[in-house]
């Protein structure tokens, strides 16, 4: 069975837009595959948040992620700072990984634009970091957007140029992967790109919020005045409420209110209060577990706990067979 790393970031609620871009495609990954998912809590460091901010994000991802459905038994759900064989391995890729390529990163040019006030080593050396996630438990795949695309070939560099320098054939290649042909792209409620939560408060719907927030988002999520001539072109913001709509309402609704816009008798309060229903419908049991989840520490416990056992018996294989190549040899 292939191995697929594919890391989550402790960045706090999940919204629609994780779960339908990202979460639903781990749910049937974990059957098909030998998946290590991590919360990046290593990774959020460059940020620097705070010890209160940090805990209570870890706890909320873990907690959501299974609440929605991943199978601790089936995947290897861990926190990143539960493995201290990460930054050990993370030093010794830094060792061969130099200034000027990190520097050309992508994703690193653009940190030191928007933050030139933290332009921090950390930073500077994340695809390291990245690189290591992926490369302590061997993986052949890892699900990444285009955004990670550069950080993914640099992870070949780095597990390549490790293979050079010893003399060895040891990590593989991974390659991208994206899991279905189609990669789902959830709109906001605000009508301009897709769903996040940098796009303000009104923009997202929280998995974990409940009923009335998120139908008071969407009642006020942006319109036009409505179609003047029949089968018009759907602009943007209307077109963004049929997107979310297939998400999670029925076939034959979402055909009902299609006619009603192209014969110009659509009425978007209407439509928004279907929306608002069926995204109920479908969020009301994940909140609910989510709930429950959040108040059970023994669960979130025991899960962390798993979650390090297993991740940690990977990486320790790993740790022992690199520091062999290294040469770092017992004396005792
Ligand atoms: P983020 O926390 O923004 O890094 O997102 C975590 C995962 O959710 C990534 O795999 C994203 O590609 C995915 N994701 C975030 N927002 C959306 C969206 N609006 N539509 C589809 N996928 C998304």
């Amino acid at each position: 069975m292939e191995t697929v790393v594919s890391g989550i970031r402790p960045t706090g609620k999940l919204h629609i837009g994780n779960y339908f871009g990202a979460v639903a495609n781990f749910l049937k990954m974990q059957y098909e595959y030998n998946c290590y998912f991590f919360i990046a809590d290593i990774h959020s460091l460059t940020t620097h948040p705070t010890p209160a901010d940090l805990h209570n994000s870890v706890r909320q991802v873990l907690a959501e992620n299974i609440a929605v459905g991943l199978d601790i038994d089936k995947c290897t759900l861990f926190i990143q700072s539960d493995v201290p064989e990460i930054p050990e391995l993370y030093t010794y890729l830094n060792m061969n990984a130099y200034k000027g390529e990190l520097e050309r990163a992508a994703s690193f040019k653009e940190k030191v634009r928007s933050n030139p006030d933290n332009v921090n080593a950390g930073l500077l050396t994340y695809p390291v970091l990245m690189a290591t996630d992926i490369l302590i438990h061997k993986a052949h795949k890892v699900p990444v957007g285009k955004d990670q695309e550069q950080h993914l070939e640099m992870t070949r560099t780095f597990g390549n140029r490790f293979n050079r320098l010893y003399n060895v054939e040891y990590f593989p290649e991974a390659q991208a992967f994206s899991y279905s042909d189609k990669l789902v792209k959830v709109p906001g409620l605000t009508g301009v790109g897709k769903m996040s939560k940098s796009g303000g408060d009104a923009d997202a719907i929280f998995l974990a919020d409940d009923e009335a927030v998120n139908t008071k988002k969407i009642m006020r999520a942006k319109t036009d005045a409505g179609p003047t001539q029949p089968n018009q072109k759907k602009p943007d913001e209307v077109q963004n409420l049929f997107d979310l709509m297939k998400l999670v309402s029925a076939m034959d609704v979402i055909e009902n209110f299609d006619s009603a816009y192209n014969n110009c008798s659509i009425r978007y309060g209407d439509m928004k209060k279907q929306l608002a229903y069926d995204m109920e419908v479908f969020l009301k049991p994940i909140r609910e577990k989510i709930a429950d989840a959040l108040k059970n520490e023994t669960v979130l416990a025991q899960a962390a706990k798993l979650g390090a056992e297993k991740a940690r018996e990977s990486a320790s294989k790993t740790l022992k067979e690199v520091r062999e190549i290294i040469g770092f040899r017992k004396f005792y």
